[in-house]
């Protein structure tokens, strides 16, 4: 097994549970805050917390050419919750999603729901809401892992994969099993690529 070297968004948010996750799951993780900590990574973690304020630190960090840098390699994105909105059409376009913010309204700001997932088995994933979005409009090359009455709540694109939830919160590491697999093929890819020079 190659080391991978997964990077988590250290601006605002719960990226330490991600970390936590990741590790758990044999990734070398580190926490990016300037444009070099994305150097060397072959995936990266955008959390959830508040769009609005990621967004404002990616601009302050001057961090946004080099998200696309990565993202234009190839090398897969997970974003969740707020981290999912920050991908989307209307912020960095990294997935051809629309979302809408805080989406299940005041009653349910915060719930579990077991959801089946595309990917993981047949034990559905607990999976823990917070203010969520919910995807309101994908495009025709959006994959739908899971969805939530009737609403997407997972979905892949590419190198892209998104959640509404929080897959950190809970002791299950399947839902950043996928994305570890969507790593661990990226970066055979780039070796392959790199033997033929
Ligand atoms: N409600 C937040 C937002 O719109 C997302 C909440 C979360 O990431 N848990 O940015």
């Amino acid at each position: 097994m190659p080391e991978l070297r997964v990077g988590v968004l250290a601006l605002q948010g719960d990226f330490e549970a991600h970390s936590r996750t990741l590790r758990q799951l044999g990734a070398e993780v580190s926490e990016v805050r300037v444009p070099a900590d994305l150097g060397g990574l072959d995936g990266l973690v955008i959390p959830g917390g508040e769009s609005t304020t990621i967004g404002k630190g990616i601009a302050a960090a001057g961090l946004e050419p080099a998200l696309r840098a990565h993202h234009e390699a190839g090398r897969p994105i997970l974003g969740t919750c707020a981290g999912m909105i920050v991908c989307d059409a209307e912020h960095l376009g990294f997935i051809d999603a629309s979302t809408r913010r805080n989406a299940f309204g005041r009653q349910l700001q915060s719930f579990e729901a077991d959801l089946e997932v595309t990917g993981i088995g047949d034990e559905p994933l607990k999976a823990v809401f917070i203010r969520a979005p919910w995807v309101e409009r994908s495009g025709p090359g959006v994959e739908v892992l899971a969805s939530y009455e009737g609403h997407p709540v997972a979905i892949r694109e590419g190198s892209v994969l998104a959640c509404a939830f929080h897959p950190e919160l809970t002791d299950d590491p399947r839902f950043h099993a996928i994305f570890m697999a969507m790593i661990t093929s990226s970066h055979e890819r780039e070796e392959a690529a790199h033997g033929q020079r």
